[in-house]
């Protein structure tokens, strides 16, 4: 598979601080990725990066093997939703379609997005400020995925919608993505909504990739291990510990694997997606995560 967007090294810097630094990935044709991390990690700044709106300071990324930085010609691919879904909200959804296609003359296919928004029931000549958040994001979507990106990159979509609307936004993209094998980079701190629609992720803490790769992988290559309390000595089939605890007689143990591990000594069992990611942040991130991070259990 062909790599849609490619970051090697890439850093900016505000002043004498990295707001994003060394970052390497991949994301392959097709993929929907989560990007994720805490507060200040670096995301908005990964995607603005992206698409063109910030110049690196190191390093490269590139789009579909250009570089996106004041390159117009990449623009008809990638699609691109802003935090909070700023749409002129003195316009009605009908006029924004229509801005759209003028502004957008490539690939603008207006039937998707009237279509969308008579499935929602949104009414062409409602004005966007009288929309709900949820609706006022669907109508984003459904603007960005009426320019038939190749790229759609989406900072924070569902941050502010409730469970209802954050699942019927995450059914609509999955469904489009889907029809058109459009590659998704989506920014979120909802984890466990990401598990449920994401093939690939990039987990950034500090400004620097802590983790990324096909979530199949990574869910593949790590375990949950309990068993009798460890004393810190190499474990046979362990690549590495990513983060332990331990009572008086047990340990448990978030590991790599890279070959067998001795099950008469250790219970394994598999990790979800959101587990993997806190263990990776570490227990003081997870003591607070649920409210910061906005988990829902
Ligand atoms: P995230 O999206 O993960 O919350 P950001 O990419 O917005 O993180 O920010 C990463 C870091 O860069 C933070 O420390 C933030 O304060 C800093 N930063 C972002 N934008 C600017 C800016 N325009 N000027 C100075 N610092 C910035």
């Amino acid at each position: 598979m062909d790599a849609v967007l490619e970051a090697d090294g890439l850093g900016k810097r505000y002043g004498n601080r990295w707001a994003l630094r060394d970052c390497t990935f991949s994301l392959p044709e097709g993929q929907v990725a989560a990007l994720v991390g805490p507060n200040g990690a670096g995301k908005s700044t990964l995607l603005h990066l992206a698409v063109g709106l910030l110049r690196p300071d190191d390093g490269s990324v590139r789009v579909l093997g250009q570089q996106p930085y004041d390159n117009v010609a990449v623009l008809p691919d990638l699609g691109f939703v802003a935090q909070d879904t700023p749409l002129y909200r003195d316009f009605t959804a009908a006029e924004l379609v229509t801005m759209g296609g003028k502004l957008n003359r490539a690939r603008w296919d207006a039937s998707v997005a009237r279509n969308r928004l008579a499935q929602l029931g949104i009414a062409p000549h409602q004005r966007v400020g009288t929309l709900s958040g949820g609706q006022r994001a669907q109508v984003a979507l459904a603007l960005a995925l009426s320019k038939r990106p190749r790229l759609l990159l989406l900072d924070e979509p569902v941050a502010s919608l409730d469970p209802l609307a954050r699942h019927e936004f995450l059914q609509a993209l999955m469904g489009s993505v889907a029809e058109t094998g459009t590659t998704v980079l989506l920014s979120s701190h909802l984890l466990s909504d990401l598990e449920r629609v994401c093939d690939h992720l990039v987990l950034l803490e500090t400004a620097k990739v802590r983790l990324t790769g096909s979530v199949d992988d990574l869910l593949g290559t790590h375990r949950q291990l309990i068993g009798a309390r460890h004393d810190g000595s190499a474990i046979p089939g362990v690549a590495a510990v990513i983060r332990e605890s331990h009572t008086d007689r047990q340990s448990t143990l978030l590991v790599r694997v890279d070959g067998w591990v001795d099950e008469t000594r250790w219970t394994s069992t598999e990790v979800g997606l959101e587990d993997l990611i806190l263990g990776y942040l570490g227990d003081h991130r997870r003591q607070g995560s649920h409210a910061a991070w906005g988990v829902t259990a």
